[in-house]
């Protein structure tokens, strides 16, 4: 039995490469310059380092450097992308976007912002049409995930935004869930969100593309850092970390996402074949590659998490301020509630291997048996 417990949380956070930890650490101590602090060597250093970041960022998504603003993470940079609504707008987003969209949304609802809230079909996908008959001529802003990271759902991202680009609507994506694990085609995308540590990357931070003739309106007020659209003093080595991440992720993303999606499918099919009771939440295509999310009847996923000692689980239910509610993402599907409390995420990710999955498998069928013979009992 292993030290630590295998993880299979990587939607939650991702452990940082080696490479990327390499690639930072000469910017705390040695290279610590300010990069606003152009008149010495010591500023244009740490300058250069956050320029050369940009390129190679801008380069991974195939946009200008110009259009990469560094931020503190994706919460950050969603809050940031619907600061730019102001009453009298519409803005239209889906219901299972992350809480740093729908959280300021229901804000912005408040002070005078038309909020429509598409509701996706039993597999997680919005589509094209519904979202053409919500549009309005006041609608300014559409926000809609590349990719769920509950149920894995690959959004028609490319189709969605061609019609905003038609219609002269602003497109933003939080792509945090799905850069660096699928290829994207962002070219009629307005905004996007990413964040570093979910690729194995550092936490805190992440970035925005804001393309070319898109104006945000800054969140963060003061030295007009990031052509204005972030103040604050740019979090160098945080900066370095998340370009080297992308570098490897522009190398590896491709095999790994085969290898993943085996994994995962492996996963699927011994679940549902030897698990009674099993059923999976979401897509079996268009799905991210390392996501899984399977309902457990007649078990509550949180004893099925405590039981499974010897592996770092998430449930696809959300607590909130201590009290149960079901995940609304599984809501939203259509997942019923005595389900949608019996359901697991299982995030894989780089350090995953066939083994564990077979050891995975064979821990929850007999916890699962287990708590069922205790309810019964
Ligand atoms: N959006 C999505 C889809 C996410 O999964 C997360 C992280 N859970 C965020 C935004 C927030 O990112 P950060 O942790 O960088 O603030």
């Amino acid at each position: 039995m292993p030290d630590s417990p295998i993880y299979l949380d990587h939607h939650a956070t991702t452990p940082c490469d080696p490479r990327v930890v390499a690639a930072m650490l000469p910017f705390f101590s040695e290279k610590f310059g300010n990069p606003s602090s152009l008149t010495h060597e010591h500023g244009r250093r740490a300058s250069n380092a956050v320029e050369d970041a940009r390129i190679a960022i801008a380069r991974f998504f195939g946009v200008q450097p110009n259009e990469i603003a560094f931020t503190a993470g994706a919460t950050e940079s969603n809050n940031t992308a619907l600061n730019l609504l102001e009453p009298g707008h519409h803005f239209i987003t889906g219901a299972m976007e992350h809480k740093s969209i729908l959280v300021p949304a229901k804000r912005l609802e408040q002070h005078g912002v038309a909020v429509t809230v598409l509701p996706p079909d039993g597999e997680g996908f919005i589509a094209v049409d519904a979202l053409r008959d919500a549009l309005r001529p006041s609608t300014r802003l559409v926000s809609i995930e590349a990719a769920n990271g509950e149920i894995g759902t690959i959004q028609p991202l490319a189709q969605l935004a061609a019609l905003c680009r038609e219609r002269g609507v602003l497109f933003h994506s939080d792509i945090t869930q799905a850069a660096g694990k699928i290829p994207l085609d962002l070219s009629n995308v307005s905004l996007a969100s990413f964040s570093a540590h979910k690729l194995y990357g550092p936490k805190g931070i992440g970035g925005m593309i804001v393309r070319r003739g898109v104006r945000v309106e800054p969140l963060v007020l003061g030295g007009g850092q990031e052509r204005n659209a972030r103040s604050g003093t740019v979090n160098v080595p945080g900066v370095v970390g998340m370009a080297e991440a992308f570098r490897i992720r522009a190398e590896e993303m491709a095999a790994e996402g085969v290898r993943l999606t085996a994994l995962r499918n492996q996963l699927w099919d011994r679940l549902t074949a030897e698990v009674e009771g099993a059923f999976v939440n979401g897509p079996r295509e268009l799905r991210l590659p390392g996501n899984l999310n399977v309902s457990f009847e007649r078990v509550e996923a949180e004893s099925v998490i405590i039981a499974m000692r010897r592996f770092s689980l998430s449930a696809g239910s959300a607590c909130s301020s201590g009290e149960r509610s079901p995940s609304p993402v599984l809501t939203a599907i259509g997942v019923p509630e005595r389900l949608a409390f019996g359901a697991i995420r299982f995030g894989l990710g780089k350090s995953n291997t066939a083994g564990q999955i077979g050891m995975l498998v064979d821990d929850l069928r007999r916890n699962i048996a287990k708590l069922r013979e205790i309810s019964a009992a």
